[in-house]
């Protein structure tokens, strides 16, 4: 069988390498060149439907204009979209120009212009000491527990704040004055400025500026609550409101900032399990109460992670499906965003599909299935995620992000159910079986049912007290209609 097709395989090449584009630019970024490679143009239309932005595709600052929009044109031929990173300090000036640049090139092209707004953030705590917790005796002193990084004191940032609020504006205006309409600004703003987990609240307690400020310290929940209402009130004046008050109808956010139900079913890099602070217990995972400051930070977009964690296989032992414990943990956090977001809020959510931040030395676990993960992103859709944003290590660029194409490109045929459909299932099964998503449609539902057991049988879903029946479909999507 082989041999007989080797001769049409080779057959085949010339035409690919015809397909590869004449005109590409020598000194195209290494992982634009990958994505172009490593994907084939749209066959679907994508009509209004965004694009899928990769935050490996950095600036394209190297590139003439010509090539800039040569580049731009083909990922968008291919669905993909490209983020423009600002930059402070000495690198502001020309951030502005190549940002305005970049913008006009996506705005003639009839594209979203879109930007990365986390340099400019970085950083509040500005390591001086000024910006440091102080101990009984009046020395400063950093909490190192986040990574490594110092950081200080939630009650000395009010000097703070017209420093960042100024980087940002002078972006906001720049475009404004330019006639360059900004369409989404997103940030990857984490590790800086209030928090409540790791060592935060004990070097709070520690600090005589804290202990001042926090009448209500030793309560955890109190603590927590006006760390995040500070930390929302940062991005709201610094970050939202000066683009907003400049772009009224931009989509703004921040990585890991969405409405939720009171709980946060996943750990960042930077965090670490605490049993010894409020948790729900699920198998050997500590879910984490979170306050809901999504609505305080003014964002009109939500940016929720869906990320393999690399803790995730090992709390979920009683999963004998390896696929179903990254997928069940996965589904969790996806889900607490599309139920906790109304309609009027895209959700634009950061997807990672390799292992992720395995720790230095750690022993391997199974990798989730490319499989499992494209009827994970297909969940996500059917449960309201609008958007995605992928973010790789450049070495697993290639093969994610032909993953997250699959789903983008099957998915516009579908644009008009998942643009106006109503979810129909927020169910996270606790154990491994069917999972069902789907949209309604009036008397139809647009449903996808992955399975993790060996249920062979159609399953009852109910929706406002109709009932409709699943039929186990794998890899497909089906169109069924209600009773
Ligand atoms: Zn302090």
């Amino acid at each position: 069988m082989l041999h007989r097709l080797l001769p049409i395989l080779l057959a085949a090449a010339p035409v690919l390498a015809a397909e590869t584009p004449m005109h590409e630019p020598a000194n195209l970024p290494d992982a634009v060149r990958t994505i172009l490679h490593a994907l084939q143009p749209l066959k679907n239309d994508r009509g209004s439907r965004e694009l899928v932005y990769q935050y490996s595709v950095g600036n394209l600052s190297g590139l003439s204009d010509a090539d800039a929009e040569w580049t731009i044109r083909e990922l968008a031929a291919r669905g993909i979209g490209v983020i423009t990173f600002w930059q402070h300090g000495a690198n502001q000036d020309a951030g502005v120009a190549e940002a305005i640049r970049i913008g006009r090139i996506q705005q003639r092209l009839g594209l979203t212009v879109a930007a990365d707004a986390s340099g400019v953030l970085y950083r509040f705590y500005d390591d001086t000491p000024a910006t440091a917790h102080v101990d009984d005796e009046g020395n400063p002193f950093w909490d190192t527990s986040f990574a490594g990084s110092k950081m200080g004191c939630p009650f000395t940032l009010d000097r703070r704040a017209p420093v960042i609020l100024a980087r940002v504006a002078a972006y906001a205006e720049a475009y404004r004055a330019a006639g360059v309409n900004l369409g989404i600004v997103t940030a990857d703003w984490e590790v800086d400025g209030p928090h409540e987990w790791n060592d935060a609240w004990a070097n709070s307690k520690r600090c005589v500026r804290c202990r001042e400020n926090l009448p209500n310290i030793d309560d955890f929940t109190a603590f927590q609550a006006r760390m995040r209402q500070l930390r929302a009130a940062l991005l709201r004046e610094c970050y939202a409101e000066p683009i907003l008050g400049r772009h009224p109808s931009c989509l703004v956010t921040n990585y890991a900032v969405y409405p939720n139900d009171g709980w946060r079913y996943w750990y960042d890099y930077f965090e670490h399990p605490q049993p010894e602070l409020p948790h729900a217990q699920d198998q050997h995972d500590l879910h984490r109460p979170w306050y809901n400051d999504f609505w305080e930070t003014r964002f009109t977009l939500a940016m929720p992670v869906v990320y393999t964690w690399y803790s995730i296989y090992a709390a979920y032992p009683g999963f004998s499906n390896p696929d179903y414990r990254w997928f069940y943990n996965m589904l969790l956090v996806g889900t607490n965003a599309g139920k906790s977001t109304p309609s009027g809020i895209p959700i634009a959510t950061f997807v990672h599909w390799h292992t992720t931040a395995p720790p230095q030395g750690a022993p391997e676990v199974p990798q989730m299935s490319g499989q499992a993960y494209t009827e994970l992103l297909w969940h996500l859709l059917l449960r309201g995620h609008d958007i995605f944003y992928s973010w790789t290590p450049t070495d697993e660029l290639a093969e994610e992000i032909a993953l997250v194409q699959k789903v983008y490109e099957e998915s516009l045929a579908y644009s008009d159910w998942l643009r106006h459909g109503t979810p129909v299932s927020f169910d996270v099964p606790r154990e491994q079986g069917p999972v069902i998503s789907g949209v309604r449609l009036g008397d139809r539902v647009l449903v996808r049912r992955t399975d993790f057991g060996d249920t062979r049988g159609p399953v009852t879903i109910s929706v406002d007290g109709r009932e409709f029946s699943v039929p186990r479909a794998p890899g497909a999507l089906q169109v069924l209609r209600m009773n």
